[in-house]
């Protein structure tokens, strides 16, 4: 299948989770395999040479970050929400629209100097990579960029991630 048509399987949901917001839903793409088939091999294609691990953002990050670590043969980390991982390394409490969020970065898997690249399926605001950076580079790591499959670039993510690069499979 090619990538254009996998990526029209994305859904968009009108007043979701708040009203005036439109969600767009992967779901019917994962549940597709050839359209998660070809997303998950560009992503997979589009990830430097040399990054060594994954930083998946959970939830839906864990989902494509394992296809594409499984395809590339590299180990893929957690990136979790408070309460989930049994021994924590650091952790980032980060803005929202409204209220904040916090994301915990595992104990033992990361170390300084390692080639990481942060995965997830939507880059809107940027503040949930960009809490996963902070993460990962506060753990030493070399932070490659950060992968998705869809960037909503009215909400200007880009700007809170600096310098460092993002490959998204669509920009809207
Ligand atoms: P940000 O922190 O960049 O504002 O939001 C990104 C995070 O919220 C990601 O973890 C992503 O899964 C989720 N997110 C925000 N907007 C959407 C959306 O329209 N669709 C999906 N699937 N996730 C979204």
């Amino acid at each position: 299948m090619l990538l254009d048509e996998a990526l029209d399987r994305i859904a968009e949901v009108p007043d979701f989770p708040e009203p005036g917001v439109l969600f767009r839903d992967l779901t019917p793409l994962l549940a597709d395999p050839a359209a998660f088939a070809a997303t998950v091999d560009a992503l997979a294609a589009g990830l430097p040479e040399d990054t060594g691990l994954l930083a998946a953002v959970e939830a839906r990050g864990f989902l494509l970050a394992a296809a594409i670590g499984y395809s590339r043969g590299i180990g893929v980390v957690p990136v979790r929400k408070p309460g989930k991982l049994p021994a924590v390394a650091d952790r980032i409490e980060y803005e929202l629209e409204y209220g904040s969020a916090v994301l915990e970065l595992p104990a033992g898997l990361v170390a300084a100097g390692d080639r990481v690249t942060v995965v997830d399926d939507v880059l809107a605001t940027g503040g949930t990579a960009a809490a996963a950076v902070g993460l990962l580079e506060r753990a030493g790591a070399r932070v490659d960029g950060v992968t998705v499959v869809l960037e909503l670039a009215a909400l200007g993510g880009r700007a809170l991630l600096g310098s460092r690069p993002v490959r998204a499979l669509r920009v809207l």
